[in-house]
């Protein structure tokens, strides 16, 4: 394949295309969406000052507390006395996923990571439905999720799961937040559609409307059913639909695996996609934003996907963005190697041959007639004294190959012996005949530094194929001599 790295000539940087008052700030600019529009940054922001007995009611967001808290309690008291009928059920489950994919399909995929395009109807209805489920404007979402994807799991991560679970999961709105902490994004493209903005800017009529008034109309309209509408189609809805967002921050950086990088918090769960509308294939996600799925298996949950892909059908979205297969292998091979590294790292594959002492014919065979059980295989010598009655062929077999070169005898001589009984063997190894070839030859390649004939691991160790040990000699050799 050709690869798209800059050739040798090109300079990495060319003045002519460096603009003069490059931007290095990275924190919020007072222009950016922050929650409090009382907020000056010239002015020490609350969250500089320690939380102590007579100020923690200062750190707390007694407005969230109320949307996010005090509501939906009130709400779940209210249901007691308040019946469920099974139309105002339905509809409420029905409002539920719409105002769910408002965000995941909406707030997140179309308009913090544009993985799509849609029209202007289905913008609109996606943020009416998406600020239906109260969790702010459009504009303000996206840019503290763009910060998430950005700086995740540190300090300028709004929502870092390194902070805690449960502040992942809202405390980090029940909490006042230092705008200027939370990392720099670029918002530009937002501003400029103009649904957005609109939203923006009449986000609290939206939410009334959306969150509340709009699902009571239906069930009272519709079938009598006002008080149930609002409590449940409205105040419950909210509350679960939330919940089931606030998961992606929480849950889908906690639980799960990590198949693409495992360097980050991120996460793949089925539990998280089936409680997020498909959010959970966490770890795919933070490695690919900017794909419409999250889930790339057909079998996998993700009803957002599947929406715009429907929408796709309808002619209501287009530009459906989607990582090359290729690519996304390539980073789950590499996770899989690593992993793998990991695992080999915890073997003990012997003494490297490099770390060997080199050892003189004279002085194996002296040693091997004072009685240890030296043998050597390809030029490396073995100490298999306590290996002697362990031997499957016998212990005759294996005291006839020692203080010999048993090179031969080894390799299909007399028994063509197992990868396994190469493995076992190099965990015996004690040093190296001088002038013992394969090993000799190794050791010259490796001091010259043009040995590419293998790799070695994350750890600097040198990586072994199964069949591929030192002792293993493809042709029986009649003597180590003979190279
Ligand atoms: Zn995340
Ligand atoms: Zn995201």
């Amino acid at each position: 394949m050709p690869s798209h790295q800059p050739a040798s000539g090109f300079a990495a940087k060319d003045p002519q295309y460096l603009s003069p008052e490059k931007t290095t700030g990275v924190m919020a600019k007072s222009s950016e969406p922050n929650r409090s529009r009382t907020y000056d940054p010239r002015k020490p922001h609350i969250t500089d000052t320690p939380m102590t007995k007579a100020n923690w009611y200062k750190h707390v967001n007694w407005l969230n507390v109320t949307l996010i808290v005090g509501i939906p309690l009130y709400g779940c008291v209210q249901a007691i006395w308040t019946p469920l009928q099974w139309k105002t059920a339905v509809w409420t489950i029905l409002y539920y996923f719409m105002t769910g994919l408002g965000i995941t399909a909406g707030y997140h995929r179309l308009w913090a990571h544009t993985s799509y395009s849609a029209t202007l109807p289905l913008r609109i209805f996606l943020a009416l439905v998406g600020g239906g489920a109260v969790e702010g404007s459009v504009r303000w979402w996206a840019r503290d999720h763009r910060a998430h994807h950005r700086y995740t799991d540190t300090d300028k991560d709004p929502y870092s799961v390194r902070k805690g679970l449960l502040y992942s999961h809202f405390g980090w709105m029940l909490m006042k937040q230092n705008p200027k902490r939370i990392g720099r994004t670029d918002i530009s493209d937002l501003n400029e559609d103009p649904v957005v903005v609109w939203q923006h800017r009449h986000y609290l009529k939206v939410v009334l409307f959306m969150g509340l008034i709009f699902p009571t109309l239906v069930c009272g309209f519709g079938w009598g059913d006002w008080l149930g509408g609002f409590i449940y189609g409205g105040i419950l809805r909210i509350f679960f639909v939330q919940q089931a967002t606030f998961c992606v921050n929480s849950l889908a950086h906690w639980l799960g695996d990590q198949p693409f990088d495992d360097r980050n918090s991120p996460r793949d769960h089925v539990i998280t996609a089936i409680v997020t509308l498909g959010e959970g294939y966490h770890n795919f996600h933070h490695e690919f934003p900017s794909d419409y799925r999250n889930a790339i298996e057909w079998h996998q949950y993700d009803p957002t996907k599947w929406s715009i892909w429907v929408w796709k059908q309808m002619g209501l979205a287009f530009d459906l963005k989607q990582f090359k297969q290729n690519e996304i292998e390539k980073g789950r091979v590499q996770q899989m190697q690593k992993k793998l590294d990991q695992k080999r790292s915890k073997l003990d594959w012997g003494v490297p041959l490099d770390a060997l002492p080199v050892m003189e014919w004279d002085d194996f065979q002296d040693q091997a007639k004072n009685g240890r059980g030296l043998i050597a295989v390809a030029g490396v010598v073995h100490d298999v004294t306590d290996f002697i009655k362990h031997h499957p062929g016998g212990k005759a077999m294996i005291k006839s190959g020692m203080g010999k070169d048993a090179t031969a005898m080894f390799n299909g001589g007399v028994y063509m012996h197992s990868n396994a009984a190469h493995n076992l063997l190099s965990t015996m190894r004690v040093g190296v005949i001088r002038g013992g070839c394969e090993v000799e030859i190794w050791k010259r390649a490796q001091r010259e530094n043009k040995d590419v004939q293998y790799v070695k691991d994350a750890q600097g160790q040198r990586i072994i194929r199964a069949g591929n040990q030192v002792t293993k000699i493809s042709e029986p050799v009649a003597t180590a001599g003979a190279a």
